[in-house]
């Protein structure tokens, strides 16, 4: 049997030893997003794949700036973290460099897209290296999950940026967005969408293939200190919720995905390059998202 006085004693000084911020003894688990566009000086696919000269190099920055967003959040109180890796392959954050005692969800498809591993035990949501919507007439690389195929993602008529996405994936389980990193238009586009949580401008978008951006050493400051005053703040921010059913309207840029989806009766073609999925809620929406955006049958194994 173990002495109770004792563990108390333990528990006590061990309280005394964690921050401020929020209430000691209390679980406190961050999830964090973390994408390439917004990172600290990414510019051009010359950063953001590994066929790009200066990839590793960025893999390092994005890795960096996660560590920051890791390290303030435990300082702050946090208690547990997890990290999806959700840019590209899945595979760019060198997990060796990240703290012990987080774990990392790594590469693809996933249910819950760039937020997998969230659920409703987190208190709160960080978005790194973020980037404006395909709609959007600024950001650097702006897209929405796929550059190459969409033009557009609308819930329940919205156009929507990945961070509203994920805001709402986040908020079917009850857990608020607050902080996200990236250039000036996507913190300027989540603030306008979901309210205002800390924004982390690490450059200023120039073009969709330009930036006037702040150095690493400055951004990873910039974002230790937004995310020490989000969590500060947390008992601030309200979950982002998306009316249920959940209608998902995705345009395409090409026309052939549009009809041969149309063949499935749970989709209804509305326009040559369009379609409509009708969800019972977001997380039906993110599988159908992740299917449409993943599936061909040439998959092995
Ligand atoms: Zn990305």
């Amino acid at each position: 049997m173990v002495n109770r006085t004792l563990v108390v004693a333990l528990l006590v000084s061990f309280a005394c030893l964690v921050p401020t911020t929020v209430a000691q003894g209390k679980k406190l688990k961050i999830y964090i997003s973390a994408d390439m566009e917004g990172v600290v000086g990414v510019v051009t696919g010359d950063q953001l794949s590994p066929q790009g000269f200066e990839y590793n190099r960025f893999r390092e920055f994005m890795t960096e700036e996660v560590k920051a967003a890791t390290e303030a959040a435990f300082e702050a109180g946090a208690t547990e973290i997890v990290i999806s890796d959700s840019h590209g392959n899945g595979e760019n954050l060198l997990i060796d460099k990240l703290p012990k005692n987080v774990t990392i969800v790594r590469s693809w498809p996933r249910p819950l897209m760039m937020m997998e591993g969230i659920d409703e035990t987190f208190d709160g949501v960080i978005f790194i290296g973020y980037h404006t919507s395909t709609n959007n007439m600024s950001g650097v690389r702006a897209h929405t999950i796929s550059s190459a195929r969409l033009a557009d993602i609308r819930l329940n008529g919205t156009s929507m940026p990945e961070a509203g996405i994920n805001a709402a994936i986040a908020g079917h389980f009850n857990v608020p967005v607050i902080m996200i990193s990236g250039d000036d238009a996507i913190v300027k586009e989540a603030t306008d969408l979901l309210g205002n949580i800390e924004g982390a401008v690490v450059k200023w978008a120039v073009s969709f293939h330009a930036a006037r951006t702040l150095t690493p050493e400055t951004a990873y400051d910039l974002i230790r200190e937004k995310s020490r005053k989000a969590i500060a703040r947390i008992k601030e921010f309200k979950p982002y919720k998306v009316k249920e059913p959940v209608q998902l309207d995705v345009r395409f840029k090409a026309y052939r995905p549009s009809e041969l989806l149309s063949y499935l009766s749970i989709v209804q073609r509305t326009d040559s390059h369009s379609i409509r999925f009708v969800g019972k809620d977001i997380v039906e929406v993110s599988k159908f998202l992740e299917f449409i955006t993943n599936y061909e049958p040439s998959l092995e194994p």
